[in-house]
C-alpha cells in the first residue's frame, strides 16, 4: 500500500464522514483516549472511505516498533514456553525453549523484521528498512537486556491451557491458565482488553502488565481496569473471582497495584456504566468535543485534520526565549503558496510562531520529493514538524521554515 499514490492520497485533507465510526466496546486505552479528548477518539476511530474503510494511519516511531516487538516477543516466549513445560528461565525444560528460539535476540529480531514490514506498509512511514534495522542494531543491548529481565519475571504454572492472542478456542470458564496477550471482554461494562500475562489457578489470579517504555501517570489506572474488565468477564470469569496480584512490570523495576476489593469493584463497574452511556449518547450524538491543550495536541496522530488545534496554535504562542537550542519544531497552516526557484513564499494563517497574515519563506532540506510535489501543486497547506531555526542572543527575528525529512505536508482539497 505504501506507494505514491496512496501516499499523495493520504496527505489530502479529508473531512471524515462521522456515519462510519467503528465502536463495538472500549479498551481501557481506547477510554482514557476518549475522556482526554473525544475529537481525537472519533478521528482516529472512524472508517475513511478513502483508505478502503480502515482506520486512519499513524504516525510512527522507531521505539513503538521496538515497545510491540518487545511484547511480540515475551508473548511467543511464554507460548514456547509452555509448549515445552518450561515454567522459568533456566529450570530444566529451559534447553529446550533455548534450541527451538536460539536466542532472545534471534525471537526479537524474527518479531521485530515482521513489525518493519507492517510499518513499511504505513503511508506515514518515512524510513527504510535499512534505517529501522540501524535503529535496532544501534538499541540491541538495552533492548536484549529489557527483554530478559522481563523474562526473568515468568514463573509458569504446570497449567495445560495455552493460547495466544488469536485464538478464540477459550471461550469457557478459566481455572488454571497461563496466557500471553490474551482477550478479556465484558458486556455488562462494554470493555474489552489484552492482558500481557494472565496466570490463574485454584488460589491465585495475577495480571502483568509488561511496559517497555516509562513510568505514565495512567499506568496504574490501566491494570485496574483491567482487573475490573476480569471481574465481570462472562465467558472466562463467570464464577466473577477478583484479580489478586496487578503487576506494572518496567525494564528497571516492577510496581504492584493493590487490587480493589469487592465493594470497590461493584462501586466502580456502577460508576464506569453510567460513565460509559454518557460516552455512547456522544457516539449516538455524534456530538465529539475537541480539548486543545499544549499536553494533549503534541503527540495527537490528527492534529492536521483537526480545526480547533489550528485556532489553539495562534492563542498559545511559542516562548522562544525559554528554548535553549537554537531550533524547534512546530505546525503551521500557510495559504497562497507560490514557487520561487528552488523555494516557496507563503502567508500565515495559523502558527504559534508567526503572526497571522505575515509572509514567510519555506525551504525544502528533506530529500523526500512528495513534499516538494504536494508545495508544488497546492495553494493551501498545512505543515507538521518543520524546523524553526533562530538566534536568541541577536534576536534576528526569521521569517524561514525548513522542511525536513520527517516533515508532512498536507493538502486542502
Ligand atoms: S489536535 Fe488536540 S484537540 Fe485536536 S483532536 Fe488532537 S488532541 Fe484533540
Amino acid at each position: 500500500m505504501n506507494n505514491l499514490i496512496i501516499s499523495k492520497k493520504f496527505y489530502k485533507i479529508i473531512l471524515p464522514n462521522k456515519n462510519n465510526i467503528d465502536f463495538q466496546k472500549f479498551s481501557p486505552s481506547t477510554y482514557l483516549k476518549f475522556k482526554k479528548c473525544p475529537k481525537q477518539w472519533l478521528l482516529e476511530n472512524i472508517l475513511f472511505d478513502e483508505f478502503n474503510n480502515t482506520k486512519y494511519p499513524s504516525l510512527i516511531f522507531p521505539q513503538s516498533l521496538i515497545g510491540s516487538a518487545i511484547h511480540k516477543t515475551i508473548e511467543d516466549l511464554i507460548f514456547i514456553m509452555k509448549d515445552y513445560q518450561c515454567n522459568k528461565v533456566n529450570d530444566i525444560n529451559w534447553s529446550k525453549v533455548k534450541s527451538s528460539i536460539i536466542s532472545l535476540k534471534e525471537l526479537f529480531i524474527k518479531n521485530a523484521q515482521e513489525e518493519i514490514l507492517k510499518y513499511l506498509n504505513n503511508p506515514r512511514n518515512k524510513r527504510s528498512k535499512e534505517d529501522y534495522e540501524i535503529y535496532i542494531d544501534d538499541n540491541i543491548q538495552n533492548i536484549v537486556f529489557k527483554i530478559k529481565t522481563m523474562a526473568s519475571k515468568l514463573k509458569l504454572d504446570n497449567t495445560k491451557v495455552n493460547s495466544k492472542k488469536q485464538s478464540t478456542k477459550l471461550n469457557f470458564e478459566l481455572i488454571n491458565a497461563n496466557l500471553s496477550e490474551f482477550k478479556i471482554s465484558s458486556d455488562k461494562l462494554n470493555f474489552f482488553g489484552y492482558i500481557d500475562f494472565l496466570k490463574i489457578n485454584n488460589e491465585i489470579i495475577e495480571i502483568y502488565d509488561f511496559k517497555t517504555g516509562l513510568e505514565k501517570e495512567n499506568d496504574e489506572k490501566q491494570i485496574l481496569l483491567y482487573s475490573l474488565i476480569w471481574k465481570f468477564d462472562e465467558v472466562h470469569n463467570p464464577s466473577s473471582r477478583n484479580a489478586s496480584k496487578l503487576t506494572l512490570a518496567y525494564s528497571n523495576n516492577d510496581k504492584e497495584i493493590q487490587p480493589l476489593e469487592n465493594t470497590q469493584l461493584n462501586k466502580k463497574a456502577d460508576e464506569l456504566i453510567t460513565e460509559i452511556s454518557n460516552l455512547k449518547n456522544i457516539i449516538n450524538n455524534k456530538s465529539f468535543e475537541a480539548y486543545p491543550s499544549i499536553d494533549n495536541c503534541k503527540y495527537c496522530n490528527v492534529k492536521q485534520l483537526c480545526n480547533e488545534h489550528w485556532n489553539f496554535i495562534d492563542e498559545n504562542k511559542l516562548d522562544l526565549s525559554n528554548i535553549n537550542d537554537n531550533s524547534v519544531n512546530s505546525n503551521i497552516e500557510v495559504s497562497n503558496l507560490s514557487k520561487e526557484d528552488d523555494r516557496w513564499t507563503a502567508t500565515v494563517s495559523h502558527s504559534d510562531i508567526f503572526k497571522k497574515n505575515q509572509n514567510i519563506i519555506i525551504e525544502n532540506r528533506g530529500e523526500f520529493s512528495l513534499n516538494r510535489d504536494i508545495l508544488n501543486s497546492s495553494k493551501e497547506v498545512r505543515i507538521l514538524n518543520f524546523n524553526y531555526y533562530f538566534d536568541n542572543e541577536q534576536q534576528i527575528e526569521q521569517n524561514k521554515i525548513v522542511l525536513n525529512k520527517f516533515t508532512e505536508v498536507f493538502q486542502f482539497k
